[in-house]
């Protein structure tokens, strides 16, 4: 997914500034955002008073959107850098191209994983022939100074780790959860988890007091740490749990997010993240002249143009606006 915004607000992120160091429960509202022609998003990171969840930066949650009778998503060809994009589907499937050649569609429990790295393309469309509704979640990991220039690559896993108990059942998606780890490649420790619970539940998952922590509710109202959360909210959870109290009246499910703080700060334009203004200036020139990102074949459309640069350089600024 990118970020169509035509006038994408720089953010600066990262450090441990803004890291609740004991257990909190900050409730975020969503920013619903237009994606394309048929598609609006609710976009819960980064917010106004939160921008990371460990190197988690960028949260979208969409649907469950009726789209027998429109073309569904349509994200035409856009590139991406200094980070990984991960695409989670609850219903229907999307079509995933990329400049690597990567011909994948994507179905619900499986992970699609892009690691942009110092530089990739893709485009994600609905195919023609689609399911009645579409429902999913699309995040962005922001890669560590260390890593962010590694090469480019694409996963697929099908097969994922289960955690059970209590009626619980959480989908390690990314990193690890109470033992259970994702196949997924990860580059600075964290974990992304899918978690049912059906009406009923009650259960407490065991969580590490180092990593901060984000409930991100995907349907039903489960109530974490004493919250309901209804659709469309994310509830920022802090560090210092070692357990997280869950329970639901009716069936419910929401991702966790969670990793340890991240130190570097980062800078993140449109589909970009950077350290400086220079990087993000340079993969904006590179996008608009053809080079650099590959191309994406096969998608019926022009690539994303990229917005023109805010008039102001990029650069490190406070993190409390
Ligand atoms: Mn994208």
């Amino acid at each position: 997914m990118s970020n169509l915004e035509l006038r994408p607000a720089p953010a600066e992120c990262g450090g441990r500034a803004d890291v609740a160091a004991r257990p909190v429960r900050e409730l975020l509202p969503a920013k619903r955002v237009p994606l394309g022609e048929s598609t609006v998003v609710r976009r819960l990171l980064p917010s106004l008073g939160r921008r990371m969840v460990g190197a988690w930066c960028f949260v979208d949650h969409y649907g469950p959107d009726d789209i027998a009778q429109e073309p569904g998503m349509q994200v035409p060809p856009h590139p991406h850098m200094g980070l990984q994009t991960v695409s989670w589907l609850h219903d229907g499937e999307v079509l995933h191209r990329d400049s690597l050649g990567s011909l994948q569609t994507l179905r619900p429990g499986r992970l699609g994983l892009m690691t942009a790295g110092s530089a990739i393309a893709h485009s994600e469309e609905s195919p023609r022939e689609h399911a009645r509704l579409l429902h999913g979640a699309q995040l962005w990991v922001a890669l560590p100074d260390a890593h962010r220039h590694t090469t480019p690559a694409w996963e697929h896993h099908a097969e994922l780790p289960l955690v059970t108990g209590g009626g619980l059942r959480a989908t390690v998606i990314m990193g690890e959860l109470d033992g259970a780890a994702s196949p997924a490649t990860t580059f600075s420790p964290l974990v992304g988890a899918d978690v049912t619970l059906p009406a009923g539940a009650s259960a407490r998952l065991p969580v590490r007091p180092d990593f901060e922590y984000a409930a991100l509710t995907m349907s039903g109202e489960a109530e974490v740490d004493g919250v309901r959360l209804a659709p469309g909210s994310m509830l920022y959870l802090g560090c210092g749990r070692s357990e997280l109290p869950l329970r639901t009246d009716v069936d419910s499910s929401f991702m966790l997010l969670g990793g340890e703080p991240f130190e570097e700060h980062i800078v993140m334009w449109w589909n970009f993240v950077g350290r400086s203004n220079d990087d993000i200036a340079q993969a904006r020139s590179d996008w608009m002249k053809g080079s650099r990102f590959g191309e994406v074949k096969g998608y019926d459309g022009a690539p994303i143009p990229a917005p023109e640069l805010p008039p102001v350089p990029l650069k490190p600024r406070g993190r409390v606006r």
